[in-house]
């Protein structure tokens, strides 16, 4: 009796847990669907004609033009060094670029959904006069990469995001070599094999951070250790191509199979060729610390859950003996005060 009682007590908890959770994720895309809704763009996700007004600009190069919100800017060194990024990325590749690439900077990740319906903190896309970058940074050589790749090409991401990693990406300040996060993973066992982000699908299967960071490695080597301008074979490939396709075009542009490149590349990073080292051990206690500590909080709010709850059943409890009490007790008081008046009558 006792033990079924403590068993319904766990469940609810356990119930409301789940609730919880649900809550919390459920209320995330609700409001985010209620929004777009509210906004008519539920059906639509591309993107409405930039109202001219709400831009200024900013600053011509040879190939950018720099857009941004009211009283924002974009400082000089920043444009000099896409400039400068963008003639390393087009020598290697081999490209021109012909038609200037407008550059919008916003003012927020919000600012960036509300305008193009893209969660992201920069987006290389095709618009009506010819490539753009919409970013939350001021510089962005990730983007710059991007839209010297899509003046002829549209590849898989392994490619795409691959190559463009390779110049940049968010990482943390100050933004290290990709081989140094690849490195880590390689450390950890995480590096993703290379056959299982071949796919767009397949790259996008993993999160970002592990499948970027491999992919954007392995195209670094590759550009260092062969001739770069075999890469052009690959980067026509459409955008989803099979695995099949890509180990082809591989073999034929480079005369040796990706997965032996890839060997090499894993024996070279695990050798530290690219990479000092990073101070493994303290992340490592944090993480664990971490896990420990979220541990401990979950058992403890889980423990006080059901305590809070059994004490409450027991206030209650008690709260009702007391009213009953109290209402046999008025009317027994009441039947004697009526038998008394009538013993007096
Ligand atoms: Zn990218």
């Amino acid at each position: 009796m006792r033990l079924r009682h403590i068993l319904k007590i766990v469940l609810f908890v356990l119930a409301l847990f789940g609730l919880g959770w649900l809550y919390v994720t459920g209320v995330a895309s609700l409001s985010d669907l209620v929004a777009r809704y509210l906004r008519g763009d539920l059906f639509s996700r591309s993107a409405e004609p930039l109202p001219d007004g709400e831009w200024e600009w900013v600053a011509e190069t040879d190939h950018f033009v720099y857009y941004a919100r009211t009283g924002d800017t974009i400082p000089r060194w920043a444009i000099e060094m896409h400039e400068s990024v963008l003639a390393q990325v087009a020598g290697v590749l081999d490209v021109t670029v012909a038609s200037k690439i407008r550059y919008f900077r916003y003012a927020s990740q919000g600012d960036i959904y509300d305008a193009i319906a893209q969660r992201s903190t920069g987006v290389t896309r095709a618009g009506d006069e010819g490539i753009e970058i919409h970013s939350t940074q001021r510089y962005h050589p990730h983007e710059v990469a991007h839209a010297v790749i899509h003046q002829q090409w549209d590849p898989p991401a392994f490619l795409d995001e691959g190559l463009a990693t390779v110049y940049g990406w968010d990482w943390d300040v100050p933004e290290a070599d990709v081989h140094v996060h690849a490195y880590k993973f390689l450390q950890e066992e995480r590096l993703l094999p290379v056959a299982s982000i071949l796919t767009n699908w397949g790259f996008h299967l993993y999160k970002t951070y592990p499948a970027y960071s491999t992919a954007g490695s392995f195209m670094k080597y590759l550009l260092d250790a062969r001739d770069p301008k075999a890469m052009r074979a690959l980067l026509r490939l459409e955008k989803f191509s099979q695995r099949q396709e890509l180990e082809d075009a591989f073999l034929d542009a480079y005369g040796e199979t990706i997965y032996e490149v890839e060997r090499e590349w894993q024996d070279a990073l695990a050798a530290g060729m690219f990479s000092q080292p990073a101070p493994a051990a303290p992340i490592t206690t944090e993480r664990t610390a971490m896990l420990l500590s979220g541990a401990v909080l979950l058992a403890g709010l889980f423990l006080s859950s059901v305590v809070a709850i059994v004490m409450a059943e027991r206030a209650f409890a008690s709260l009702v003996r007391a009213s009953r009490w109290l209402l046999h007790f008025g009317a027994t008081n009441h039947t004697s005060g009526v038998l008394a008046a009538r013993n007096g009558e």
